[in-house]
């Protein structure tokens, strides 16, 4: 094995956004596991009834044996309920209550993470690490005790706003948009108190830095780029990377093409946003978070993340920052929010 292949391997590599647990579904009930037998397509439920299946397409990126070859040790596995046209919270259940039952029947290979602790357990025993997440508060329905139910279900991160607006918040293609709401207040200050880590991507600017403003806890933007290197509004600007490391939180660089160059992606460019988010955040502030099957494909699957690792210490980047990058600083910050 070459340097790159041993760092990665005696890394901690956490993934902060994965889109899998929908795809499971859409892909016609296929298993976590990599089992694709035909019979799995009995199951229905409120994902299969409002999105529909994908006919034919079983492919995924991100299963147990992908994550096992990729080196990727916890993932955070995200249910975003944006296309739930008004059926927002039985949509979270459903695919969550799927995925939960695909560990369960996997629980050999991978279990639930609650806390840190759990990470650590699953290292141990040669396990991986599920963080549930949910991708748009909109999922609530307007309720806080939804909240309180999410988290006992086992959820531990949530997004505010997908792109578009939600009772929380403006999300980034919203024109002339403005910042947290009232009830998006509420939502971060018991996310805060329950344990819950705050996820920023997809706000626009005005909410962003709201959140940061209203959150007594460091946040997280699980998936997005540096917009001064691509300029989308799903980007963060350089004040915004700046002012997320000065509050201890963590900028996960994510595997979206037009996220990462308009015109000529590729892992090489993936690494300069990476390089250029340790300059302005500070190396203990950047992550990764693939957005594997939900637009994350400048990587073919979870088994190509060890090319992130040979990158980076291509261009000369410390071992030890590249631990951090890899799960260290998401690590840390699951410690600073959910333990
Ligand atoms: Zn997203």
């Amino acid at each position: 094995m070459n340097d790159a292949a041993n760092l990665h391997n005696d890394s901690l590599v956490i993934d902060s956004h994965n889109d899998s647990a929908v795809a499971l579904i859409r892909r016609g009930n296929v298993g976590l596991g990599g089992e694709r037998q035909p019979e799995r397509q009995q199951r229905a439920g409120a994902v299969a009834y409002l999105r529909q299946y994908q006919s034919g397409d079983v492919s995924m990126q991100l299963d147990i044996p992908m994550m096992r070859a990729g080196g990727i040790d916890a993932a955070f596995f995200a249910v975003d309920t944006t296309r739930a046209w008004g059926n927002h919270l039985l949509y979270t259940l459903d695919a969550h209550g799927y995925l939960k039952r695909e560990i369960a029947e996997h629980r050999d290979d991978i279990l639930i993470a609650l806390t840190t602790r759990d990470i650590d357990t699953a290292k141990r025993d040669g396990k991986l690490a599920a963080v549930l997440a949910v991708e748009n508060s909109i999922a609530l329905e307007r309720s806080l005790y939804a909240l309180d139910a999410l988290y006992e279900l086992g959820v531990r991160t949530l997004t505010i706003t997908h792109s578009a607006r939600n009772e929380a918040a403006d999300g980034c293609e919203v024109e002339g948009g403005g910042g947290l709401t009232g009830f998006g207040r509420q939502v971060v200050a018991r996310m805060n108190e329950l344990g819950m880590l705050v996820d920023v991507s997809h706000l626009n600017d005005q909410s962003f830095w709201d959140t940061l403003d209203a959150s007594t806890k460091p946040v997280i933007a699980s998936h997005s780029c540096c917009r001064s290197l691509c300029d989308n509004p799903r980007n963060l600007t350089d004040e915004q990377l700046k002012a997320l490391g000065a509050a201890a939180g963590v900028v996960a660089i994510t595997y979206v093409p037009f996220f990462v160059d308009t015109s000529a992606p590729s892992i090489d460019r993936l690494i300069d946003h990476i390089l250029h988010a340790i300059d302005m955040a500070g190396e203990s502030a950047v992550g990764l978070g693939s957005d594997f099957d939900g637009g994350g494909d400048l990587l073919e699957d979870a088994s190509h993340v060890p090319r992130i690792t040979d990158g980076l210490l291509r261009r000369g980047v410390a071992e030890e920052t590249v631990k951090a990058v890899l799960g260290g600083n998401t690590y840390r910050l699951l410690q600073a929010t959910i333990d």
